[in-house]
């Protein structure tokens, strides 16, 4: 019988009850720790009230697999930023934005990143470590039980590469669709690329909708924004997107950062028309999503003004290549992904005062506050 290791967070309905029976329980104990687990949330297991008293006090240390909410600061659109701590002391990021038809959450994959691309304040934090499976879920559920509603969507595109911890995500995204009920179509996989990573990801069979991080439509200026690009030539990984898409089906959106007066300018727009034209061919469905670059204090480009912005759509459009602006929520004006945790770092916290959240430091919230 295959009993678990720890925590509980990310275990099967069926390794639960190989669990609930190792501890000398019937195996329904499995299927109601499993409810509890992932449909209610609970932190401690001495929150299980379905379970006897004295079996679940004496289980109350046992590691659910949670963190714990160390920050949570609030935009005046509804945008909720959250900094988590993990067992070992160290700090991610995790977002919640909702609409009034949906609740998405951006998840972190790795504590800081390795791939140092060079407008993002994570790549300018370095890399420490992937994160386990519970500690990606943790995340949902944090959400989920901070907004009191049931996460729609979920997209990789907090802290970290998600390609370089492919296999705690993968079952990750598993687990949210088995588990905790999100469909696989709301789950999206954002990456800057990783050789061979593509192909291996495409043969995983997933219904996950890959968005990959471009930035420019040429090696030469790509390298230079995007270090670890040099390891990947853009037409390996245009054809390696091509080959996902036919594939799985699925459509790949590439997003597209725009700094002013870098890679912003018409003849970019053209330039990226033309390379992923040669990924369009065969009739596979694509879309540019452009991200006016949100400042951070590591680096010193400029956003875009947004005539430029609408510019660069009506050059690509004209190209026939759909594309979209992503809406800037409040946090994203003014907090940039991995800014959060080093302003709390530096023991400041200037995100707050200016910038119209609020701020607060809190325990865990307590378990059960998610509607069933
Ligand atoms: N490692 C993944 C997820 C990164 S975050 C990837 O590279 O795709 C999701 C997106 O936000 C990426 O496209 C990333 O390049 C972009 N991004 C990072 N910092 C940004 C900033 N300061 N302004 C605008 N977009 C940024």
């Amino acid at each position: 019988m295959s009993v678990p290791s720890l925590p509980l967070l990310g275990q099967s309905l069926s390794a639960l009850k190989d669990w609930a029976v190792a501890q000398g329980q019937p195996a329904y104990r499995g299927q109601q720790l499993y409810d509890w687990v992932y449909q209610k949330g609970i932190r401690s297991l001495d929150q299980v009230t379905v379970f006897p008293k004295a079996w679940r006090e004496g289980l109350q240390n046992y590691p659910v697999g949670r963190s714990q909410l160390v920050q949570r600061m609030e935009a005046r659109d509804g945008t909720v930023k959250y900094l988590l701590g993990l067992a070992d002391g160290q700090l991610i990021e995790t977002v919640g934005i909702p609409t009034s038809r949906r609740l998405t959450v951006c998840v972190s994959s790795q504590v800081g990143c390795p791939m140092a691309c060079d407008f993002c304040a994570t790549g300018k934090m370095g890399y420490r470590r992937n994160l386990e499976l519970h500690e990606i879920l943790d995340q949902v559920l944090t959400v989920q039980e901070d907004f009191g509603r049931r996460v729609s969507h979920v997209v990789f595109m907090g802290m970290g590469e998600p390609l370089l911890n492919r296999e705690a995500v993968v079952q990750a995204i598993r687990s949210l669709n088995q588990d905790i009920g999100i469909s696989q179509r709301h789950i999206t996989l954002s990456t800057v690329g990783v050789p061979r990573q593509i192909a291996w990801l495409a043969e995983q069979d997933l219904q996950i909708t890959l968005a990959v991080s471009l930035h420019a439509p040429n090696q030469a200026l790509r390298q230079q924004l995007i270090p670890s690009a040099a390891h990947y030539p853009l037409e390996s990984l245009i054809e390696d997107c091509r080959h996902y898409m036919l594939r799985s089906g699925r459509r790949v959106s590439f997003e597209y950062t725009l700094l002013a007066g870098v890679n912003d300018l018409p003849i970019h727009a053209r330039q990226l028309a033309e390379l992923l034209r040669s990924a369009g061919r065969s009739g596979v469905q694509l879309h540019v999503n452009l991200i006016p670059y949100n400042p951070i204090s590591e680096a010193d480009y400029q956003r875009p003004h947004p005539s430029r912005v609408e510019e660069f759509v009506r050059q690509l459009e004209q190209h026939h290549v759909q594309a979209s602006v992503r809406q800037t929520r409040g946090l994203d004006r003014n907090a940039a992904c991995g800014q959060l945790r080093g302003s709390f770092l530096q023991n400041r916290s200037p995100l707050a005062s200016n910038l119209g959240m609020t701020s607060r430091s809190q325990e865990g919230p307590t378990a059960g506050a998610v509607p069933s």
